[in-house]
């Protein structure tokens, strides 16, 4: 028989609230691969998936970016009797990677032999059935490891690095702000890989932001999907808000209080969805709105945390990220963001806080946010649709 084998790896370390965790990487695994039908178990350290034989390659790419998981192999289970392991590793040695080494794990302390014993004994197996092999224990091309659990044994072919993270769900939900710019996306994957379940809040001005725009940050969102086929897309229309800032605010601080403005939208979203911290692309010194100065004075507009998972890194860092996770293309679409709409030449760097605030009370704002128009999108991949589920506000 034919298992997925899944490891947890860092849930391991979680102590009291492990059961929680592993219940919900259970059943964010059973979701993920719901398109398959496939057998599902678990037990104090592991997650087993029965399946039929050539499905495993159709399951790799789903796994690999489901957070929780450290590694996932393909193994083959006998029972615990060293002459039935032996067949089985002959039986399904891939012979494409004729170098190779075996290595032995033995959990059931009462099996009559040691773990090298095993190894030594399955490796003269193979040397013996199969035609072509050489072991090499410091560079073999695949390591056969053989696991002697209590009332089974494991043969193991083939290991696949998972995402590690924390699974989707066991970290609570946030709300990503999602620009369609590289650096946001990459934002949402981090948070989702510390174990958030994120929902989205994009700004858009029309008609000076135009349908194109709000179409990449659609397709940035189904991108995310691949993570957590749940995610929600809230469209805030800005136009308003961002006419009136430019109107009435000193050029220098529009930058600093239209991000204000973002945030307080967002901040009222993530209340209504029960999100308890906001997410933004920022990184530090990127450009001017990213000073440590700027988002100081734009934090301190809301009260939730806010959370900022590029902060520390390196655009280049950013973009091999976005790429790995297919961003990267959909991002550097040429459509523009609200943001540069009505871009002043030289944003303050360092505002003052006293200002803005002066600056924002010959606005209503409050008022504003009110009336402001959000719509909720939801998207069924599958077939491809898109259907505005209510007017949010
Ligand atoms: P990105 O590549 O994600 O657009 P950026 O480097 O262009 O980031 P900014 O445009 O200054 O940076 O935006 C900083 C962050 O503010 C973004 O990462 C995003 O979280 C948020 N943000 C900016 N514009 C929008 C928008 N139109 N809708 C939602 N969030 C936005
Ligand atoms: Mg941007």
């Amino acid at each position: 028989m034919k298992v997925i084998l899944i490891r947890y790896g860092e849930l391991t370390l979680k102590g009291k609230n492990r059961k929680e965790f592993e219940r919900i990487l259970y059943n964010n695994i059973k979701k993920q691969l719901s398109d398959f039908d496939l057998k599902f178990s678990k037990d104090r350290n592991r997650i087993y998936i029965e399946l039929d034989d050539g499905v495993f390659n159709d399951t790799i790419d789903i796994l690999k970016i489901i957070p929780g998981i450290s590694s996932f192999s393909l193994a083959d289970i006998c029972e615990n009797d060293i002459d039935e392991i032996c067949d089985l590793a002959v039986s399904t040695f891939d012979i494409t990677t004729p170098i190779f080494k075996v290595e032995t794990k033995r959990s059931n302390k009462l099996f009559h032999m040691t773990s090298p014993e095993v190894s030594r004994v399955v490796g003269g197996a193979l040397l013996k059935n199969v035609q072509g092999l050489k072991v090499d224990v410091n560079n073999p091309q695949k390591i056969v490891t053989i696991e002697i659990q209590k009332d089974k044994s494991f043969v193991i072919h083939t290991t696949v690095r998972g995402m590690g993270g924390l699974p989707i769900g066991s970290s609570g939900r946030a709300m990503v702000l999602l620009s369609g710019g590289i650096d946001s996306p990459v934002a949402a994957v981090e948070a989702m890989k510390r174990g958030l379940k994120i929902s989205c809040i994009h700004f858009s001005s029309p008609p000076y932001t135009n349908e194109k725009s709000l179409d990449k940050v659609k397709q940035l969102t189904c991108v995310l999907h691949k993570y957590d086929n749940d995610i929600k897309l809230y469209d805030v229309k800005f136009t308003e808000i961002q006419l009136a800032i430019h109107q009435n605010c000193f050029d220098k601080l529009e930058v600093t209080i239209l991000r204000r403005m973002m945030l307080r939208a967002a901040s009222r979203a993530a209340r209504k969805v029960k999100a308890k911290v906001l997410i933004t692309g920022e990184a530090l010194g990127q450009v001017a709105s990213q000073t440590i100065t700027s988002m100081h004075v734009t934090d301190q507009t809301v009260d939730d945390l806010i959370l900022r998972p590029l902060i520390m890194m390196d655009k280049s860092d950013i973009i091999e990220i976005a790429r790995r996770i297919g961003t990267y293309e959909i991002s550097i679409l040429p459509y523009e963001d609200c943001c540069v709409v009505f871009l002043p030449k030289a944003p303050a760097i360092s505002p003052k806080l006293s200002e803005v605030i002066t600056e924002e009370a010959k606005i209503n704002f409050d008022e504003m946010l009110d009336q402001a128009e959000i719509n909720m999108y939801d998207y069924d991949l599958l077939n491809n649709k898109e259907k505005i589920i209510n007017k949010y506000i």
